[in-house]
């Protein structure tokens, strides 16, 4: 495997910006660096490199990072990425900044009590895979009403493209999920990754969540849910 450090961070993040502009997006689109499957210290060279937010999806590994996220010292931001239990989410209030993963009205109702008033964004499923979670387009507009209305802050819509078919098969459920994020008078739009980041802001999204492109590749799979 690659080292992993300050300079390599700095070096892929470069790249990444120039992906971003080449699909005509700006300084606009943010980058989430994705550091799950990673040790503590790949969190650390981010930091070092300038990233203010990072990624994660299991819960027992974002647990097990405690120790560096305090060291970083509030400095930086935690999006929760993956798939979420309602039995975790209790563990992760202290740790998690943002919920991306809310799909269903029984893991808000969670968080609402947990962590009253938490930013989240709900994941809709565009890929029609399993094991990948999100609501249905057709079931968004009631949860979105449901989350509002237990006082969670709904910043915007997440979505994960389909993990067969090339990027191109992104797209429309990428194009379904931001026509929403505006019918809904949402700011956020997560969608995108190392593999299809530019047809994701080609589609508008305001937020590209970015691990092997920038830390290389990891020993966890993508989607592999450990916590099972
Ligand atoms: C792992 C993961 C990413 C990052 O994937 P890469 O292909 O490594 O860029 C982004 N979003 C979610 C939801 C993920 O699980």
């Amino acid at each position: 495997m690659t080292v992993v450090d300050v300079a390599s961070v700095r070096a892929a993040l470069e790249l990444v910006r120039e992906r971003i502009l080449r699909a005509g997006g700006g300084d606009d689109v943010t980058i989430l660096p994705v550091t799950k499957g990673f040790g503590p210290e790949v969190i650390e060279a981010a930091v070092g490199a300038g990233c203010t937010a990072i990624g994660e999806n299991y819960a027992q590994e974002l647990i097990a990072k405690r120790d560096v996220l305090e060291r970083c010292n509030g400095s930086i931001e935690v999006h929760f990425i993956g798939q979420l239990q309602t039995n975790k989410v209790r563990q992760l209030a202290d740790l998690v900044d943002v919920y991306e993963t809310v799909d269903r009205m029984r893991i808000a109702d969670e968080i609402a009590k947990r962590a009253p008033g938490a930013r989240v964004l709900i994941q809709v499923d565009t890929a029609g895979e399993s094991g990948k979670g999100g609501c249905s387009i057709e079931g968004l507009d009631e949860l979105a009403e449901h989350v509002v209305s237990i006082g969670l802050d709904l910043e915007g819509l997440m979505t994960v493209g389909p993990t067969s078919g090339g990027p191109e098969s992104a797209r429309s459920g990428f194009r379904a999920v931001r026509e929403a994020v505006d019918r809904l008078g949402l700011s956020s739009c997560s969608m995108g990754m190392s593999g299809d980041l530019e047809v994701a802001v080609q589609e508008g999204s305001t937020q590209i969540r970015v691990g092997t492109a920038l830390f290389g590749s990891r020993s966890v799979p993508a989607w592999r849910d450990q916590e099972r």
